[in-house]
């Protein structure tokens, strides 16, 4: 058996490219905001249901899910909300479930499920250990601003909706301290990497 290495941070703490610094050892991972993406493409049940509760204004031209249209109707009223994520979590964790089996169920020592809301969606039950990436707030926000091509002021909105660093930390397994260059966060995935191949299987 694989084990399951769940990776979780706020925006911007560096998630992706900790994933990508894994899949250079070799490491699998699958994305918990892809798995969200795809349960609601053009043609799935959900897709289907969202449109019959919401209307067609919630599609694009293109058919697709206006994500942008169904953010404004859902912020600003809970029970839409509520409904809106009944029908979403219980596919998503269907389908993360399917890919994480598929992932467990190779020789690889460990994998990866990378989700930004692992602790708030309760998918940290999904994994044996929690992985977070820290990094002080000031250069998260930079970080964010740069990346997403915003303002310093949009970025912090962003991170004041999100579990505190101090509430992640506490839940942390191992953490990543990503406040230094890319070598610095090179040398913690390659440790990180030496320690779960050590413990692979032994769960
Ligand atoms: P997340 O997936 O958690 O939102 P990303 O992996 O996209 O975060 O990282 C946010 C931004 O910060 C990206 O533009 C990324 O290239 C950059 N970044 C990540 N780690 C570092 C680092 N150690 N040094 C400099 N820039 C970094």
């Amino acid at each position: 058996m694989s084990l399951t290495i769940g990776v979780t941070g706020g925006i911007g703490s560096g998630k992706s490219t900790v994933a990508r610094a894994f899949a250079a050892h070799g490491i699998d991972w699958i994305d918990a905001d892809d798995v969200a993406r795809e349960i609601v493409a053009p043609g799935e049940p959900a897709l289907a249901e969202i449109t019959d509760h919401f209307g067609h204004g919630v599609l694009t031209v293109e058919g697709h899910l206006d994500r942008r249209a169904l953010r404004g109707i859902v912020f600003a009223d809970d029970a839409e909300r509520q409904w809106l994520e009944s029908v979403t979590h219980p596919r998503i964790r269907e389908r993360l479930e399917a890919h994480l089996a598929r992932m467990a169920a190779t020789d690889a020592p460990y994998h990866l499920l990378v989700s930004p809301l692992l602790f708030e969606s309760g998918q940290h039950r999904l994994v044996d250990r929690c992985l977070v990436i820290d990094i002080p707030e000031p250069l998260q926000i930079s970080r964010t601003a740069r990346r997403d091509g915003v303002d310093d002021a949009q970025a912090r909105a962003i991170l004041a909706t999100q579990m505190s660093r101090k509430e992640r930390l506490a839940r942390a397994d191992d953490v990543i301290d990503n406040s230094g260059d890319a070598a610095a966060l090179a040398d913690q995935v390659a440790r990180l990497d030496r320690h779960y191949r050590a413990s692979g299987g032994a769960t």
